[in-house]
């Protein structure tokens, strides 16, 4: 049944089905209706029924068989591989669909849906590639035997994703983790479940086995929090926030289950007074507003050289007022809605707390309650000053387009500072210096170092977070290892059988 507005577009409504995908069939859940709502202008487009409990149970006992039965677990990875070619083929050749849901579910702009559609495409090509070149080991013996280092499949793997970047996340889970053998439980986020059933339906029709994959959107607090428990889930890997990731991996260590964590940040940003300025503008900008800064690596914390604090704040500014607010579907927009009306006002608290507490207001700072943004999510890229490093503000994620700037003299005090946070997932060092480059970067806690660049990923280079921002590695080739187990052969190649016991 389809349960779209009447004002979403016919091609639209047909990937709005009220359906979840529960082993291998497509049914009406039977929890809670979801509204979803675009955040553009806080109209209801669509209601899906949430997953319940009683799903996540059948999705794992359903993934557990179908792994068996369909012989995905013990399948030659060359054939493996082929199947997730084709899906990864099927996401690009989608692209534009995808991002259209995308768009309407997040109010991210097309052009930032589309290309993380592509990213998802990449992504099951990569781990294709990576699955099938994947050699076991055979290792120096110590003895009269044959011995080796072989991968297994771990089993049913649980995939729990926030609202940010919804089809990048998945794939950079559901991929390596079927690569590997595994069947997966995917649990997409309550404000933005479409785009992962869109993908479950492109994986449906490129041929992977049904059952192997199930999404059950839903409360995180009983569909996500049932798939942790559940004694059929033989690892998690988790995108969220950092108290959520801090809970589940209490529920891991009471199972002694393996589980992945990529959590929130506080990044620093820093300039430097030899920098190329306007490079060191565009991308200081791009890194903290991109995606309305909704974004873990976002560069919220910039600290600038005091010989060009004044002069690169206020070109900032500039170019931050600048920066055009509108709707995600609109090309000219730069900055899109927030998520959700809910979530764009607590980035507003945050800010009026600032203020309150002494921070100075450069530009943004106020919710538009004016012509045509009036119903949106909106915020407007907001920088401010006048704060310290231990401010609140300058310590809490606040997963919004808000910047706050700092000056720094020497080196020894900007590190001290740029380390001086419970996260460690990124940093950017601007400078023309490349030795000054390397020397802050190595200093620098943090999984991510990009050096005159900002936010720029790549499926074949892995990702971390450190300390409150993660635990374990995402992507590169040894991501269909962190879906694996180790498991070790001998086998005896000696002439004669053991003599123990034979003294007697
Ligand atoms: P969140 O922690 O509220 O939710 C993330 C997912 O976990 C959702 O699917 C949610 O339903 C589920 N969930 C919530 N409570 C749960 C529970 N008790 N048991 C099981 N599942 C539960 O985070 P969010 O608001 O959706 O996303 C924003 C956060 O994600 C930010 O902190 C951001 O920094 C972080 N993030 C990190 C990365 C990274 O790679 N490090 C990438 C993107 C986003």
């Amino acid at each position: 049944m389809t349960l779209a507005a009447p004002h979403v577009s016919a091609s639209l409504t047909a990937d709005l089905t009220d359906e979840i995908y529960v082993g291998g069939s497509w049914i009406r859940g039977a929890g809670d209706p979801i509204e979803s709502i675009d955040p553009s202008s806080g109209e209801v487009f669509a209601t899906l029924h949430a997953a319940t409990a009683e799903d996540v149970d059948t999705a794992v006992r359903s993934g557990s068989a179908a792994a068996r039965v369909s012989g995905w677990s013990t399948m030659l990875l060359h054939e493996r591989a082929a199947v997730l070619h084709r899906i990864g083929n099927a996401v690009e050749d989608n692209a534009g669909r995808i991002a259209a849901v995308q768009t309407l579910d997040t109010g991210k702009t097309l052009t930032e849906t589309r290309a993380l559609a592509m990213s998802a495409a990449n992504t099951f090509r990569y781990m294709a590639a990576a699955v099938e070149t994947m050699d076991g080991a055979l290792t120096t013996p110590r003895g009269p035997w044959m011995t080796m280092s072989t991968h297994e499949p771990m089993g049913v793997i649980g995939a729990i994703t926030p609202w940010n970047s919804p089809i990048a996340s998945d794939a950079q889970k559901i991929a390596p983790a079927l690569a590997a053998g595994n069947a997966v439980v995917a649990k997409p986020p309550v404000w933005a479940p479409w785009v992962t059933l869109l993908l479950a339906r492109l994986c449906d029709e490129a041929g992977l086995p049904a059952g192997l994959l199930s999404v059950l959107p839903g409360p995180g607090r009983t569909v996500g929090e049932t798939l942790v428990r559940h004694p059929g889930v033989a690892k998690v890997t988790f995108t969220g926030g950092t108290s959520t990731g801090r809970h589940l991996a209490h529920l891991a260590a009471d199972k002694l289950m393996p589980i992945t964590l990529e959590l929130g940040g506080k990044s620093p940003t820093i300039v430097y007074d030899d920098a190329d300025i306007e490079r060191a503008l565009q991308g200081v900008l791009y890194g903290i507003f991109s995606s309305s800064g909704q974004s873990c690596i976002a560069g919220s914390r910039i600290f600038l050289h005091r010989n060009i604090f004044e002069s690169f704040t206020t070109q900032l500014v500039e170019r931050a007022q600048r920066l055009r607010l509108g709707p995600g579907t609109d090309p000219s927009t730069d900055v899109a809605p927030m998520i959700a009306l809910r979530h764009r006002d607590s980035v507003a608290d945050m800010v009026d707390a600032a203020v309150a507490n002494g921070a100075t207001v450069l530009c943004g700072g106020a919710i538009p309650t004016e012509g045509a943004l009036a119903g949106g999510a909106y915020y407007p890229p907001t920088v401010l000053t006048d704060v310290r490093n231990s401010d609140a503000i300058c310590q809490e994620e606040i997963f919004g387009p808000v910047a706050v700037v700092l000056p720094f003299d020497d080196d020894l005090d900007l590190v001290e500072q740029a380390n001086d946070s419970v996260y460690g997932l990124a940093c950017g060092i601007w400078t023309e210096d490349y030795r000054r480059a390397l020397r802050t970067a190595k200093s620098i806690d943090a999984g991510t170092v990009w050096i005159n660049t900002y936010k720029q990923f790549s499926i074949s280079t892995p990702f971390t977070g450190l300390r409150d921002s993660g635990l374990g590695t995402e992507k590169g080739r040894d991501a269909v290892r962190q879906y694996s187990n180790q498991k070790s052969i001998y086998l005896d190649l000696s002439d004669t059988p053991s003599t123990w016991g034979r003294n007697r």
